[in-house]
């Protein structure tokens, strides 16, 4: 950084005196953006242009011009997989407020269905829950590429088409390449695609997620970054037309428990005229699909005779369950589900607080790998930390909801939770919060620990059966009598 931006900086914004500090303290060992600095993104997923929002947004702030390329090999108009980051595509309520604040607001185009409950369908029944917080439709649905394969929908516009724009309206350009090749030249990064250089840049953001196999790239670079583990899900989008779906699925995400071999949940989310299944499992298979359709439990949403056609948009997306090992190098940050992700929900508020510490770290603090492992890694860090609760969570929640006398006993308090939602619900606030993207697993872990939480719930498991059975000789008594 020159001299002339160091004190230009320090006379345009409050943050200045931080960046000065730093850099006076460290001067030397510093490797920092200066004015003009080139930032390549690879990937345009909400990662990467959240990354590039954010970062454009500080620069400008501290009175800085800085050239963003966007490298995204897919085009989000498109139709089916080509077009489509493969995700369920709820986007949570505490996110659909975050980009609020940040002055992204979601345009009716991208949002599907606005969700105001949760079902929860299980072997021993079903129960809705509307958390007591949620006053309106805070949750969204989306598509993230342009439609379902063979749709024939209009007016759908894609979520990270929408995100990519904001990008670009922050001063991206927007490149439809595949980066296949990146080096090192001297001690700047250098980007290739089909054997062609296009670029050197000063700082490097891998926004690539875990999908293709760009990761395996930078682990060949040695830089120290590994991919986080993965696993596979089997997804489909299932058209039915809007008046059934609002009929049959109301508002509602529905989350079935059940007990199919291979099948750990299956969430079936609204959207407009489709429902999007996502199957979550060891070894997920298109099989799984039918499956879970042909279960009471689902066929009873669906209309009657409904074959499942021969041709249906589906996929079979990987999804992160770990963490990248050292998301961060001199000059390159991984953010998104190339870095760390929550488990199981919000991977799109993930990429929102990775890509956030992320911009924050190389605008305000420097893009060295002591900066990153500094300032942008605790981030990542507090996520990983929370995914060992939710795997705890998980791991309880699926012995729940196989021991039938617990799940019973579990569900009856929520049906009572659910008359009164003016009175605490903290049982259906679990529920609530272990599927949706608004609170962290530790926090729900420890609510799950208070003596009175365990104890009334042995109370439950204890007394529903005596209560049920006690009603069933009330019947036959009073049948007898009358
Ligand atoms: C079955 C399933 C259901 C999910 N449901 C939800 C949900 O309901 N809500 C939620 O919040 N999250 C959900 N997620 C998680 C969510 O999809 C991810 O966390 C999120 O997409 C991460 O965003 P990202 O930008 O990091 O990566 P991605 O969205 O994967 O974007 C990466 C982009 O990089 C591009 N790219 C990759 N390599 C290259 C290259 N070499 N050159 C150029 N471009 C490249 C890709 O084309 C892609 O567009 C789900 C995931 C799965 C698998």
């Amino acid at each position: 950084m020159s001299s002339s931006f160091t004190i230009h900086v320090l006379h345009s914004h409050p943050k200045a005196c931080c960046l000065h500090n730093v850099i006076s303290t460290r001067r030397g060992a510093r490797v920092i953006l200066h004015d003009g600095a080139r930032i390549a993104i690879i990937g345009g997923g909400p990662a990467g242009s959240l990354f590039c929002i954010f970062a454009s947004q500080l620069a400008r702030d501290m009175g800085m011009a800085l050239d963003f390329t966007i490298y995204e090999r897919k085009s989000f108009a498109s139709y089916g997989a080509s077009g489509c980051n493969m995700c369920a595509g709820v986007v949570s309520e505490s996110l659909v407020q975050l980009l609020a604040l940040e002055g992204i607001n979601l345009p009716p185009a991208v949002v599907q269905w606005g969700i105001e409950s949760y079902f929860f369908h299980t072997e021993g029944g079903s129960v809705e829950i509307k958390s007591s917080r949620l006053r309106q439709r805070g949750i969204a649905t989306v598509f993230r590429g342009g439609g379902p394969a063979g749709s024939l929908a209009k007016g759908i516009q894609s979520f990270d088409d929408f995100l990519l724009q904001r990008a670009v309206e922050h001063g991206a350009c927007v490149k439809r390449t595949f980066i296949d090749r990146v080096c090192m030249e001297g001690d700047k990064p250098r980007l290739y695609s089909g054997g062609k250089m296009l670029q050197d840049c000063d700082l490097l953001v891998g926004a690539f997620g875990i999908k293709a196999g760009t990761g395996k790239m930078f682990e060949d670079l040695s830089a120290g970054y590994k991919v986080p583990p993965t696993t596979k899900a089997v997804q489909s989008e299932i058209e039915l037309g809007s008046d059934w779906v609002e009929r049959r699925f109301g508002h509602s995400i529905h989350i079935f428990l059940l007990r199919i071999p291979g099948i750990k949940f299956v969430s079936v989310i609204p959207k407009g005229d489709y429902i999007t299944v996502s199957v979550l499992g060891k070894y997920p298979k298109s099989d799984h699909i039918t499956a879970f359709l042909d279960h009471s439990a689902m066929k009873k949403f669906l209309p009657s005779g409904f074959q499942i056609p021969q041709k249906f948009c589906h996929c079979f997306p990987k999804i992160s369950v770990g963490a990248a090992i050292k998301p961060f190098a001199r000059r390159a940050a991984f953010v998104g589900d190339a870095s760390s992700t929550r488990l199981y929900k919000d991977g799109i508020g993930s990429a929102y607080i990775t890509a956030k510490a992320a911009a924050h770290t190389a605008l305000l603090h420097g893009i060295g790998e002591k900066d990153f492992r500094e300032y942008y890694f605790p981030a990542c860090k507090s996520l990983n930390r929370d995914n060992l609760f939710g795997q705890h969570l998980f791991f309880v929640n699926k012995l729940i909801s196989v021991v039938s006398p617990v799940s019973r006993g579990y569900f009856h308090i929520v049906q009572s939770e659910q008359k009164n939602l003016q009175k605490n619900t903290p049982y259906s606030d679990v529920l609530w919060d272990m599927f949706t993207g608004s609170r962290f697993y530790k926090d729900i872990f420890f609510r799950t620990l208070h003596p009175w939480f365990i104890l009334y719930l042995l109370g439950a498991v204890v007394l529903y059966p005596i209560k049920k059975a006690f009603l069933f000789f009330a019947n036959r008594w009073k049948g007898v009598v009358l």
